[in-house]
């Protein structure tokens, strides 16, 4: 547990961090600033990994190793002095991390614990990118991470095995037919129909998918848009986007593989090209039973109080790409009932987390 002189700087450096804050692949300022205050007040091994930190607590050859994981990245804010703000509270994940590395300091856990202070979170660029600089991940015996959750209880634990937060993905069809003069639509080739039957099958094909299952499977049309105000002309081109959302990255690509070959075969009976892209994918963030389990046993043996969530999160993080790459555990802590929304104006990181967030990860070691 955090004593009240290190409760204190780790607060003071979670300020810092807020009073910078900087883009998805910007965090220069802030990468600097959990550095120096890693190398003032712990004897952990620093390193830059080009964008991203990896502080290590080594405790020899032929030891276990487990890994936990912050993000540090603000959200894009027009109108700022800065151009962003910690509205998901990625500046309290980076100090909770720094209180751990502080317990760290000095103990023996009977195990190396690697800190990975990732950027980019937003954009789903950061943990990739954390997989392909340090492959060594993948030998971790476990990865641990952890989100604030506004709308449930203050420093409660909130655990769910399986799926804790869902894959999204952001899919467009794009279809270029040819125009004719209004008086001749026969003469080209009008995608309005075939955009809007893809965008009224979409839920039959979702059903079919699911077979009756409760998980979740969801899409939101973004946008169909088609032809112009040319009242002469009739439409050539369009596109629909859809945003795929679900407990499980399998079913979002069985939904992009039959909306794609619906979209092929409907360009090709009518004379049309289609193509297609992907926008911000993330994968579904997945627990491992097993360690589910430990994680559950160590909590309640540390006398945290812990509410197991009855559905995952409807939002995704990119952390999900890690635990693809090791087993892991991914929990929530509550940011109080009556916290605004993470993303909404007037959220802010709720400095009282950080001793419960502590000592859940503490529980980890
Ligand atoms: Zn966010
Ligand atoms: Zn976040």
């Amino acid at each position: 547990m955090l004593n009240d002189n290190q409760l204190e700087r780790i607060i003071g450096l979670r300020r810092r961090l807020h009073a910078c804050p900087e883009r998805s692949g910007q965090e220069r300022q802030t990468l600097q600033t959990i550095r120096a205050f890693l190398a003032e007040n712990t004897d952990l091994d620093v390193r830059d990994m080009g964008g991203w930190l990896l502080a290590a607590h080594f405790e020899g050859e032929g030891l276990s190793a487990v890994g936990f994981r912050a993000d540090m990245d603000a959200l894009p804010l027009e109108g700022t002095a800065d151009g962003a703000c910690h509205r998901c509270g990625h500046d309290g994940h980076s100090a909770i991390l720094c209180g751990l590395a502080l317990l760290l300091n000095g103990r023996r856990a009977g195990k190396s614990v690697f800190l990975i202070f990732q950027a980019a979170e937003e954009t789903g660029e950061g943990a990739p990118r954390v997989l392909k600089d340090w492959p060594e991940l993948r030998g971790l015996s476990a990865l641990y991470a952890l989100h604030n959750i506004p709308g449930h209880p203050r420093g409660t634990v909130l655990m769910r095995r399986g799926c804790f937060a869902c894959a999204s993905c952001g899919h467009s069809v794009r279809v270029q037919g040819r125009p004719a003069h209004a008086a001749y639509p026969g003469d080209g080739a009008n995608p309005v129909a075939l955009l809007c039957r893809l965008a009224l099958d979409t839920p039959a094909m979702i059903e079919d998918i699911l077979r009756g299952d409760d998980r979740l499977l969801m899409r939101t049309v973004i946008g169909l848009l088609a032809g112009g105000d040319n009242y002469g002309i009739s439409a050539s081109e369009g596109c629909l986007n859809q945003t795929l959302r679900g407990h499980r990255q399998a079913d979002i690509d069985a939904l992009i593989d039959r909306i794609e070959s619906a979209a092929r075969v409907g360009c090709e009976a009518g004379g049309m090209a289609c193509r297609f892209e992907r926008h911000d994918p993330f994968p579904d963030t997945t627990n491992d039973d097993a360690l589910y389990d430990d994680v559950m046993r160590r909590f309640r043996a540390a006398g945290l109080p812990v509410s197991v969530l009855d559905e995952p999160m409807r939002w995704s993080e990119d952390c999900g790409h890690l635990l693809k790459a090791v087993p892991g555990v991914f929990f929530g802590i509550g940011a109080g009932e009556d916290s605004p929304g993470l993303h909404t104006e007037g959220y802010a990181f709720d400095d009282a987390l950080i001793a419960p967030a502590v000592r859940a990860f503490e529980a980890l070691l």
